[in-house]
């Protein structure tokens, strides 16, 4: 399938189909991300690395009939994503780019941005995009690359968002209105909670 890449300067997530980036609240920053990301699977037919298009009325029904539910509590990402079934799958492939062979265990909120040392944080990747990312979470990689994050493949935006989920509710911060505060409420400032002060 034929990659195009997406500029970054064109991309924004205070505006977007049927009004679903409209996020008042941390949370809804994260879990919208979720629900389009279940939609490029289950809708748009995402099934490798190339991002999907995220277009048509049904698309967009679908992502926010699953945001409305992951909202109301009716759906768990955790549940919906199984990010760390997925990496048991796809374990012969980089996370990011799917080359195969000789692979790295990769932190996805890198250890010097405050990511945990747990499995939640790690896929396998291969050694040229480990030291390409470096110290960037996955965002901030695909940025530097004048790539929007829906290019990140799902399986390392999932673990992601669920982290900074986490991250945010440990810290009681899901329902803030800006993130950090008067930063707004962009999804790539919502992800880098972990190097935020608290
Ligand atoms: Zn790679």
């Amino acid at each position: 399938m034929l990659q195009v890449p997406v500029r970054w300067p064109n991309f924004s997530y205070s505006v977007d189909a049927m009004g679903l980036n409209k996020s008042t609240c941390v949370s809804e920053v994260i879990l919208s991300e979720y629900a389009k990301l279940i939609a490029d699977s289950a809708v748009a037919g995402r099934i490798d690395r190339a991002p999907a298009a995220r277009d048509g009325h049904r698309y967009w029904t679908f992502t926010t009939r699953v945001f409305r539910k992951l909202c109301a509590g009716d759906m768990s990402p955790s549940a919906v994503l199984r990010e760390n079934k997925m990496l048991l799958t796809a374990a012969q492939e980089c996370a990011y780019c799917g080359v195969q062979g000789a692979l790295q265990w990769e932190h996805i909120v890198p250890k010097a941005r405050g990511g945990p040392e747990t499995i939640d944080n790690l896929v396998l990747s291969c050694a040229a995009c480990n030291l390409q990312k470096g110290a960037l979470n996955p965002i901030d990689w695909y940025r530097r690359r004048d790539l929007h994050p829906k290019h990140i493949p799902r399986l390392a935006m999932g673990k992601l968002l669920k982290l900074v989920l986490e991250e945010h509710r440990r810290r009681g911060t899901l329902g803030a209105a800006e993130f950090p505060p008067g930063a707004g409420l962009r999804l790539s400032e919502v992800c880098r909670v972990f190097e935020t002060p608290e």
